[in-house]
C-alpha cells in the first residue's frame, strides 16, 4: 500500500496537509506495472496518476500508428487535462520499465484539492501548458506514409488504394498524367512499365509493387511468427477480430489470417446503424479501426496479405498462400462471403475498370461528379447509395422488383428518398456495360415495358447478395448446399459427427474446428451476429482444450 511518506517527496503535493496526504494514501490506487503495461489507454475516463517509480512512456495513435509523444519520471504527473477539463485521455500511458504509479479518482482529487487548493492550481496550470503541445500534434500536417504512382483504371492500382486505406495508412496517390508529377513524386522518373510505383516513408521504392511487398515494407505483419498457435482465426471480419480479441485477451496464442485487411464486408459500410452501443451509428471503418487496435494491443497477431487455401483436418495445419504451414491446436473459420457474381455483357472486361463488386469508400474520390449505377435492393446496395451521393452527381439504383421495402431497412428508404440526387429505377436491370478501356455507359432495361435505355455511367457496383466461398476446406468440414459451414445440431443431424459428446454450438464436423460469423450455416448475416459468435468461440476453444488435454492419448 502507498504511505504518506511515499507521497511526500511529491512536489505538487507539497502544499497538501499530512492528515490529507494520509487519507489520500491509504484511498489511492498502487498500479505495479511490469515493462511495456498500461496505466491508462487513450480514451478512457479520466483520473489523475502519479509516477511512484519507474518510467512511463506516453503514447498516442497517429495516422493508425502508435507514436511515443513523451515520458514521466518519478515525482511526475499525468491525467492533468482530463482531470481538469473532464475530458477522456487523449493518450496512452504504458510502463517501460516496472514501475509504481499512483492512480488518483476524479472524486479524491476534487477533495483532496477542496482542502489544498494549490494542488488544483498546480495541476491546471500543467494541463494549460500540455494543452499546448497536444494542440501542436493535432495541427501537425499529417505526412503521407507513402507515396503511389499509378493509372486511373489500372486494377493493381486499385487493389492497392483499397489496400492502404483499409489498413489505415495515409497515402498520396498521383496519375502518371498529372501536370505536378514530378513535384509530387520524390522519386526517380518512373517508365510506364514500372507502375504502379510506391515510395515509402524510409525512402524505399518498390517498382510494380503489388499488395505483399507494400504490407511488408509498411511495417504490416505478412509472415506468421511462430509456427504453432493455441487458435489460428482465418478471416480478419468482425467475427474473427472478435475471435482475437477474446482468445488474446484470454491467454491463448492467436494468429488472425487475413487475406486483405482486417475488417471484412463491415468495412465497406459507410454506416451501421443497428450496432449496440453506438446512438448515432458508426462506420464500418471505424469499428474495424477500433476492432483492429483492440486485438493487436491484448496480443493476437494479424497477418495481412495471406490465403489461407488448404486445411489438414487431423493435424490441424492451415495452408497458407505460398506454402508454408500454420499449426494449431483449435481453428475458427471466420472467412464470412463474398459478393456474388452477374454474367451480364462486358462485366468481366471491365471489372475493376469502372465495374466493381461491392464498394469500397477508396472509391469516393474517382467517383466524384459522376453519374454512376448501383445494382441491388439490399441494405448494402442502400448504405453504398447513400455514401455515394455525397460525391457523385447522381446515383440510380437499378432493383429489379417492384419495391424496394420488401428487401430494405425502412429507415434507409426514408434517408434514400430524402437525397435529391439518388434515382430508384424500379422494374429494372443492367443489361450490359460499354467502354473501351474503361465504363463509359450502360444498357438499362426496363422490365415491364422491355424498353432499352443507353446511359452515361461512370461507375457500376453491384450488390446483388453474397456466398460463402468455402471450396478450399476439405470434405471433412460439412457444409450445406449453399457451401455454408455446418455446425452444432447441423452436424450431429448430418450423421458426421464422431465423438461420444455432441459437438459445441459453433463447432464443425472436425473436433476443434469451429466457424462463426457470415461464413455459418444461419440466417443471421449481421455484425453484432458475428461478433458475438466469434467472441462465444473462444469459450468452445477452451472447453474442446481442456477436454483434449484430458482425452486418453490414442
Ligand atoms: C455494404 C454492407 C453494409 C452492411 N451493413 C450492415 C449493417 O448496417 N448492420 C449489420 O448488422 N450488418 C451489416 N452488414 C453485414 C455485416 O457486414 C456482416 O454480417 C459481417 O461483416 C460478417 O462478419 P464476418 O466476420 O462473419 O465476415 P466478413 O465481414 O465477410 O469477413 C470475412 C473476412 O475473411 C477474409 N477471408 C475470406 N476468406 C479468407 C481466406 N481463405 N483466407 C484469409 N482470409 C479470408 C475476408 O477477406 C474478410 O476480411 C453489411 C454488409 C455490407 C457488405
Amino acid at each position: 500500500m502507498i504511505s504518506a511518506e511515499d507521497l511526500k517527496t511529491i512536489p505538487f503535493l507539497a502544499s497538501v496537509a499530512s492528515e490529507d496526504l494520509a487519507r489520500l494514501a491509504q484511498a489511492a490506487g498502487d498500479l505495479r506495472l511490469a515493462s511495456g503495461e498500461y496505466a491508462v489507454h487513450e480514451g478512457d475516463e479520466r483520473a489523475l496518476f502519479v509516477v511512484l517509480s519507474g518510467r512511463i512512456e506516453v503514447t498516442k495513435l497517429i495516422d493508425g500508428i502508435e507514436r511515443i509523444i513523451g515520458a514521466r519520471a518519478p515525482g511526475q504527473i499525468f491525467g492533468e487535462v482530463p482531470i481538469t477539463f473532464g475530458t477522456p485521455f487523449q493518450g496512452s500511458y504504458r510502463a517501460t520499465e516496472p514501475s509504481r504509479v499512483m492512480q488518483v479518482s476524479a472524486r479524491q482529487f476534487h477533495a483532496l484539492a477542496a482542502g489544498a487548493p494549490a494542488v488544483l492550481t498546480h495541476v491546471a496550470a500543467l494541463a494549460s501548458e500540455r494543452i499546448g503541445g497536444l494542440r501542436g500534434i493535432a495541427t501537425a500536417p499529417t505526412r503521407a506514409r507513402a507515396v503511389m504512382v499509378g493509372h486511373r483504371w489500372d486494377d493493381t492500382v486499385r487493389e492497392l488504394r483499397t489496400f492502404l486505406s483499409r489498413n489505415q495508412i495515409t497515402y498520396d496517390w498521383i496519375t502518371p498524367e498529372a501536370p505536378d508529377l514530378a513535384s509530387r513524386w520524390p522519386g526517380p522518373p518512373l517508365a510506364d512499365a514500372d507502375l504502379p510505383a510506391l515510395i515509402c516513408d524510409d525512402g524505399t521504392i518498390l517498382l510494380r509493387a503489388g499488395l505483399r511487398d507494400v504490407a511488408d515494407k509498411l511495417g504490416l505483419q505478412t509472415r506468421p511468427r511462430s509456427s504453432d498457435y493455441d487458435t489460428v482465426v482465418i478471416g480478419g471480419g468482425p467475427a474473427g477480430l472478435a475471435a482475437a480479441v477474446y482468445g488474446a485477451s484470454e491467454g491463448l496464442r492467436t494468429l488472425v489470417i487475413e487475406r486483405e485487411a482486417p475488417g471484412g464486408q463491415a468495412e465497406t459500410s459507410s454506416r451501421i446503424e443497428n450496432y449496440l452501443g453506438f446512438p448515432t451509428g458508426v462506420s464500418g471503418e471505424e469499428l474495424a479501426r477500433r476492432a483492429l487496435q483492440q486485438a493487436s494491443r491484448l496480443g493476437a497477431e494479424i497477418m495481412v496479405t495471406r490465403n489461407a487455401v488448404g486445411l489438414d483436418a487431423v493435424g490441424k495445419v492451415v495452408k497458407l498462400d505460398g506454402g508454408e504451414p500454420v499449426r494449431a491446436r483449435s481453428i475458427i473459420l471466420a472467412t464470412g462471403v463474398s459478393w456474388r457474381r452477374v454474367a451480364t455483357e462486358g462485366f468481366d472486361r471491365l471489372l475493376g475498370k469502372g465495374v466493381y463488386y461491392g464498394a469500397s469508400r477508396s472509391e469516393a474520390s474517382a467517383m466524384q461528379g459522376q453519374d454512376i449505377h448501383l445494382i441491388g435492393a439490399g441494405n448494402s446496395a442502400g448504405q453504398a447509395a447513400m455514401f455515394f451521393a455525397n460525391h457523385a452527381r447522381t446515383v440510380s439504383l437499378v432493383v429489379r422488383g417492384d419495391s424496394l421495402e420488401k428487401s430494405m431497412s425502412h429507415y434507409l428508404i426514408e434517408q434514400i428518398r430524402s437525397k435529391s440526387n439518388i434515382r430508384v429505377e424500379l422494374h429494372s436491370e443492367v443489361r450490359a456495360v460499354h467502354g473501351d478501356k474503361v465504363l463509359a455507359a450502360v444498357d438499362v432495361a426496363n422490365r415491364a415495358t422491355g424498353e432499352v435505355r443507353r446511359l452515361d455511367s461512370g461507375g457500376v457496383f453491384v450488390f446483388i447478395g453474397a456466398d460463402a466461398e468455402t471450396d478450399w476446406l476439405p470434405e471433412a468440414i460439412v457444409r450445406d448446399a449453399r457451401g455454408y459451414v455446418c455446425t452444432g445440431e447441423a452436424v450431429t443431424r448430418s450423421g458426421r459427427w464422431s465423438l461420444d459428446r455432441d459437438p459445441y454450438l459453433l463447432e464443425t464436423s472436425v473436433p476443434g474446428i469451429f466457424a462463426c460469423g457470415d461464413v455459418r450455416s444461419s440466417p443471421v448475416k449481421r455484425v453484432a451476429a458475428a461478433v458475438g459468435e466469434g467472441s462465444m468461440a473462444i469459450a468452445f476453444v477452451h472447453q474442446f482444450l481442456v477436454q483434449s488435454a484430458h482425452a486418453p492419448a490414442g
